[in-house]
């Protein structure tokens, strides 16, 4: 068996382990649940191994987006891979928490949601003027969230290198804004 066809079917067996939780945390919303693939360890592992591999450009297609400096994980999905890669790529790791969470000063971007809009904060010291940034959440779905971490990266006048991802919502075209950036996503529906 070919490698192509081998990665492949590894990804469908990934696949299979997203819970679709249709009406959560509202109706019409199928809610993607990964929880039920990070208990796994082969598939946890796989999913690391991954995403580390697109970062460092080792997988076909895959994203060229090293040197990095710092990992910014998005709370809270993002805190699970977003430590991860950073040790892995020998990183520091820094959050991006909702508004309120954070004890020092902060900058601030508010972004829309279906509903209303949402804060999202960093500390003003978390990153250093030039640095190159790979921010990291579990899923991609419109990219507003992505977007606006990467408006906050830029107020401290970071540089986003790119935006990796478990799951992307291809469907609902979240990389259209991210244009520009490189994305990686390990699992597409
Ligand atoms: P968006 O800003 O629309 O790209 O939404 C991305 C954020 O919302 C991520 O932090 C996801 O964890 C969460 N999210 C959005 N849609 C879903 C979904 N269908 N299933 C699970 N999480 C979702």
């Amino acid at each position: 068996m070919s490698e192509a066809i081998m990665e492949l079917e590894r990804l469908d067996e990934l696949k299979k382990l997203v819970r679709d939780v249709p009406d959560f945390p509202k109706k019409g919303i199928i809610f993607k649940d990964i929880t039920t693939l990070l208990k796994d360890a082969k598939s946890f592992r796989a999913s690391v191994n991954t995403l580390v591999g697109a970062i460092q450009g080792t997988l076909a297609g895959g994203v060229k987006a090293a040197p990095i400096d710092q990992v910014v994980g998005i709370e809270s999905r993002g805190f699970i891979f977003g430590p991860v890669l950073a040790y892995l790529l020998g990183t520091g790791f820094v959050p991006v928490r909702k508004k309120g969470k954070l004890p020092s000063r902060t900058e601030q971007v508010s972004y829309e949601l279906e509903y209303g809009t949402d804060i999202l904060e960093i500390h003003q010291d978390a990153l250093e003027p030039g640095q190159r940034v790979l921010v990291v959440d579990d899923l991609l779905a419109t990219g507003g969230t992505a977007q606006a971490v990467s408006k906050l990266i830029g107020k401290l006048g970071a540089k986003v290198c790119g935006f990796t991802f478990l799951v992307e919502l291809e469907f609902l075209k979240g990389r259209d804004k991210l244009g520009g950036y490189p994305v990686f996503s390990v699992l597409k529906y």
